[in-house]
C-alpha cells in the first residue's frame, strides 16, 4: 500500500456503524468487513502494528431486541450494546481468524483514557497484545457508561488511543469522505485535501452534526483531529463506502488529511516534561545517568534515592548524583514500593515487593530528558 497509511508503523482504524450494519436490515455487511480485513492483513504483513476502535454494536444489538428504529432511550441503547458487542467482537474474530490473525476485544470508557493509573493500564496491556501480534478492537464500554452515549464519541476514543498508543496515523472511516468547505449539499461546498491546523475556520466549515445510522458529523472527527494532531499524529478522514477502504485511500486520496507537525515521541514528550507537575524525586547513580542519556529506561538497579509521595502514573524527577535534575518520567511503582525495590536488580523485585508490576521503574517510553545535558 502506498501514502502515509502505507509508511505508517501504528495506524488507528475507526470503523462507524454505518458501515459496519446494514440500516434496514441491523445485518452485518461481512462482505465490507472481509475487504476491510484484506487491507488490515496487508499492513500486518509488513509489520506495521494495526489497532481498530469499532463503533456498531447499539446497531447490532437493537434490532436483535425488538427496538424500533428512531433514537433510544440510554437504557435502550445500553441494552442494545449489551447485545450488538457480541455479535461484533464474533464479527471481528471471524473475518480476522480467516486471516490467520487474532483479535482482541476491548471495552474502554473515554475517563480510561484520562485517569493516569489506568491510562498506563490500559497501555502496557495493549502493548502486550500488540506485542504478540493480535489485533486489538475496541469499543467504548457502552452498557457501564454514565454518561448519555453519544454517536461521535468513538471519534475521540479513537483518537485518545492514537495519543495513548503513540500511533503515527488515525484513519476515520465513516460516510464522509472528508472535511468540505461548507457542509455537503451547499453549492461551491469543496473538500479539503490537507489541513495542518484547526484553525477557527476550519472548524466553522465542521457545521451541525448529521444524523444516519451511526455518524458523529464532522464536530467530533475536529475534535478527534486536534487530539491526534496534539499527539503527533496524522488523520484522516475517509468514506467507507467502497471496498477495500484502505487501498481507497492510498489509490484515489477521496479524503482529507490532517497532518501533524512533528512526530509521535516529540509530542508525548513535550506532554511528559510540559504539562504535569512531578510529584517526586529520583535519585540515580552515574551508570544509570548514562544509560539514560543514551535512551534506556531506568531501571531499580539504578536508583539511589527516592524522596516524595507519589503514585504509580505520576510524573517524578530524575535528578543525578551532583542533584541536578537529568530527566522526567512516568513512574510505574507507588513511592513506597519504589523505596522498596531502589538499588535491587529487576529479578528481585518480586521478592522484595511479593508482586511484580515491570522491571523498569520508568520504561523510557514514559521518559523526558531535560536540562542542559538533554
Ligand atoms: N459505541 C457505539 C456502538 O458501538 C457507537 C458510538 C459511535 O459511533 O461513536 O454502537
Amino acid at each position: 500500500m502506498k501514502g502515509r497509511i502505507g509508511e505508517a508503523s501504528r495506524i488507528v482504524i475507526k470503523i462507524g456503524s454505518a458501515l459496519l450494519v446494514e440500516a434496514a436490515s441491523g445485518q452485518l455487511k461481512n462482505a465490507w468487513l472481509e475487504s476491510l480485513v484484506a487491507d488490515i492483513a496487508q499492513l500486518k504483513a509488513r509489520g506495521a502494528d494495526v489497532i481498530a476502535v469499532s463503533s456498531g454494536a447499539i446497531a447490532l444489538g437493537r434490532r436483535k431486541l425488538g427496538f424500533p428504529s428512531g433514537p433510544l432511550r440510554l437504557d435502550q441503547s445500553q441494552a442494545a450494546a449489551a447485545v450488538g458487542q457480541i455479535a461484533l467482537a464474533d464479527a471481528w474474530s471471524a473475518a480476522l481468524g480467516r486471516k490467520g490473525l487474532m483479535a482482541a476485544q476491548i471495552l474502554l470508557t473515554l475517563t480510561d483514557t484520562e485517569e493516569r493509573r489506568r491510562y498506563l493500564n490500559a497501555r502496557s496491556t495493549i502493548t502486550t497484545l500488540l506485542g504478540q501480534g493480535a489485533i486489538p478492537v475496541i469499543n467504548e464500554n457502552d452498557t457501564v457508561a454514565t454518561s448519555e452515549i453519544r454517536y461521535g464519541d468513538n471519534d475521540r476514543l479513537a483518537a485518545r488511543v492514537t495519543s495513548m498508543m503513540t500511533a503515527d496515523c488515525l484513519v476515520l472511516l465513516s460516510d464522509i469522505d472528508g472535511l468540505y468547505t461548507a457542509p455537503p449539499g451547499t453549492p461551491g461546498a469543496k473538500r479539503l485535501a490537507q489541513v495542518t491546523e484547526i484553525t477557527p475556520a476550519i472548524e466553522a466549515m465542521a457545521g451541525k452534526p448529521v444524523s444516519g445510522l451511526g455518524s458523529g458529523g464532522m464536530i467530533t472527527k475536529i475534535e478527534a483531529a486536534k487530539i491526534a494532531l496534539g499527539a503527533g499524529a496524522d488523520m484522516v478522514i475517509a468514506s467507507g463506502h467502497v471496498m477495500n477502504p484502505l487501498h481507497a485511500i492510498a489509490d484515489e486520496g477521496h479524503c482529507t488529511w490532517f497532518l501533524a507537525q512533528g512526530n509521535a515521541a516529540t509530542a508525548r514528550k513535550r506532554w511528559i516534561a510540559g504539562s504535569l507537575i512531578p510529584g517526586g524525586r529520583i535519585t540515580v547513580d552515574a551508570g544509570a545517568q548514562s544509560a539514560l542519556q543514551k535512551g534506556a529506561s531506568l531501571l531499580p538497579a539504578g536508583v539511589r534515592g527516592v524522596e516524595g509521595e507519589f503514585s504509580r502514573g505520576d510524573t517524578v524527577s530524575i535528578i543525578n548524583e551532583q542533584g541536578f535534575e537529568i530527566a522526567r518520567g512516568l513512574i510505574a511503582y507507588d513511592a513506597d514500593d519504589a523505596r522498596m525495590i531502589a538499588g535491587k536488580r529487576s529479578a528481585d523485585i518480586e521478592q522484595a515487593l511479593g508482586f511484580h508490576v515491570r522491571d523498569e521503574m520508568i520504561h523510557r517510553d514514559d521518559l523526558v530528558l531535560v536540562g542542559p545535558t538533554a
